[in-house]
């Protein structure tokens, strides 16, 4: 049973609140009855999974004279999708220590050669964006440059060359990438770490590619250009309980709504997946969390030709990019949230996006002025404007569940994205479209992403985000978790959130 409606009224992120007007899709078919005719495939889910799904389908040569409906639980977007950072982009070798680290450690428990692989993949997500952008002549505030990550303590400035020097070594051996040039630099000296960041106190940085958009704009534009074809629509506020097989179709059960009939069913929910999978290994897979953001409007310091340049990652939690014209969406990474002490674990995974606890929102007010060396002063209606909360979905391995759902024919998921949904979603989809209408896995799409019986019992040895102690506002292990999962501001440090 999905755990819907939601007992609560979520917050309002930035870019939810700047796309209201009548070119979006708020209240899309709210009052309109379910389709009744048999629909070729049905999207739960109207996130970037969701809408991007719609989309692929619609593509002409994909599912040519086939029926795609979205049926979603809010409004488009109104999940993670059009709450996040807005950072599109691609983990750099600094990832390597995430996705190499065993699975008992918190790890992806990759080779290098599979880590190199959801590198490069998210590389083309951001290429893929780019071009799809373009293409489709959307205005969706994108902007393509640079990510730096700094780095301010020196383990984590070692630990940062040595994945340097593993990611050059292991992209010689790489069949596709040998021979090619390093996406990723690695600047060691201080002073000009200093100076490129402006953060007062960097010791060294990377610095590769990296995109901004606004979410909320891409998922209305995925999706409207589906409805465009005829062929798909969004139903809003349809919170779909449960999915049963009966005589070859999909019935597809809609809170107060009734029943959708499908040929196949994708579900898109991430965060609230193990409410529709009550029961089953996936939902013992997928765990939410919240995450919290803040739309900063920079003081004069860092407006007009002194905005910032690059988006960034920090090593001791924040991520950040900036809007073309509304200043800067600053981020903290969930574990390090937790490790600050500015949110408990308690406080931390729920799937409850309608509160930012108050150390937190501290946090973020603080962040800018505290860490950039030339910020200066705030006048009233700059800093901290917006606060808002999301939930992610985090998975045992830390990798998305894409493919068929094991056992149920039919039946496909493209869920946890695990913070990092902006950079695998756009093409995680675009290949699930090809696995539902041919059959076959494209090579493109990391096959550690697939959804098979044996990554659920593998996944039984990584340790759990959060214990039913935790939960229950026991004793909180911090420490533990953060050097288990490889997070912590120690020598390693990785970020999932960015
Ligand atoms: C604060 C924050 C910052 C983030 N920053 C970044 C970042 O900068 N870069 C990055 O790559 N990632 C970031 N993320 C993560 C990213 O937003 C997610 O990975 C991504 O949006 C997931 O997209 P999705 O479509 O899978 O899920 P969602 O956007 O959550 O969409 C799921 C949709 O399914 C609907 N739904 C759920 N259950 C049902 C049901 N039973 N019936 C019908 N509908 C249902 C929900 O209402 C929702 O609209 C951030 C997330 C947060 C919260």
């Amino acid at each position: 049973m999905s755990k819907w409606p939601q007992p609560f009224v979520s917050t309002v992120s930035h870019w939810q609140a700047t796309n209201r007007g009548r070119k979006s899709l708020y209240n899309h078919n709210k009052e309109t009855p379910l389709p009744t005719d048999v629909i070729d495939y049905v999207v739960v889910g109207a996130g970037m999974a969701g809408t991007t799904m719609a989309y692929h389908l619609t593509r002409p040569g994909i599912a040519d004279g086939k029926t795609v409906a979205v049926l979603e639980a809010k409004d488009l977007a109104s999940g993670a999708s059009g709450r996040n950072g807005g950072h599109c982009a691609p983990f750099s070798f600094g990832s390597l220590t995430l996705l190499c680290d065993p699975l008992s450690e918190g790890g992806a428990g990759l080779t290098i050669e599979e880590a190199i692989e959801v590198m490069d993949f998210e590389k083309r997500v951001l290429e893929y964006v780019s071009e799809t952008i373009d293409k489709e002549n959307w205005d969706v505030d994108f902007w393509k440059g640079e990510k730096v990550e700094v780095r301010i303590s020196e383990p984590a400035k070692v630990q940062m060359a040595e994945n340097y020097q593993k990611w050059i070594a292991a992209r010689e051996n790489h069949p596709k990438l040998k021979g090619t040039e390093p996406e990723w630099a690695w600047i060691e000296d201080e002073a000009e770490a200093k100076k490129a960041t402006r953060i007062h106190n960097a010791i060294g940085y990377s610095k590769g590619p990296a995109g901004s958009v606004h979410p909320h704009k891409l998922a209305t534009a995925y999706m409207k250009a589906a409805i465009a074809t005829g062929r798909a629509d969004l139903y809003s506020y349809c919170p779909v309980h449960s999915a049963k097989k009966v005589d070859d179709l999909w019935e597809i059960e809609v809170h107060d709504k009734g029943i959708v009939k499908a040929r196949n069913v994708i579900f898109c929910t991430n965060a609230h997946t193990p409410h529709v999978f009550q029961g089953s290994p996936i939902a013992d897979y997928l765990v939410p969390f919240q995450a919290q953001a803040a739309n900063v409007t920079p003081p004069l310091s860092f407006s007009g030709s002194k905005y910032l340049n690059n988006s960034y990652t920090i090593e001791d939690g924040p991520y950040l990019i900036f809007t073309p014209d509304a200043g800067i969406v600053l981020g903290l990474h969930h574990a390090t949230a937790h490790e600050l002490g500015v949110m408990t674990k308690q406080e931390l995974y729920v799937d409850d996006d309608a509160y930012v606890a108050e150390g937190i929102s501290k946090w973020l007010r603080d962040y800018c002025k505290n860490n950039f060396s030339d910020w200066g002063t705030e006048a009233p209606g700059e800093g901290a404007m917006r606060i808002w909360a999301g939930m992610l979905c985090a998975t045992k391995d830390t990798l998305p569940l894409i493919g068929q759902v094991p056992g149920k024919e039919g039946m496909y998921m493209a869920a946890g994205f695990h913070g990092h949904g902006m950079a695998r979603i756009a093409l995680s989809t675009k290949y699930l479209a090809k696995l539902i209408t041919t059959n076959e896995w494209d090579e493109g799409l990391p096959k550690t992403f697939d959804i098979t019986e044996e990554r659920f019992e593998r996944g039984q040895i990584a340790p759990p985000f959060i214990t039913e102690q935790e939960r229950n506002g026991g004793d909180s292990l911090a420490g533990k978790f953060m050097s288990a999962v490889g997070l912590s501001s120690g020598n390693k440090v990785v970020s999932v959130v960015r």
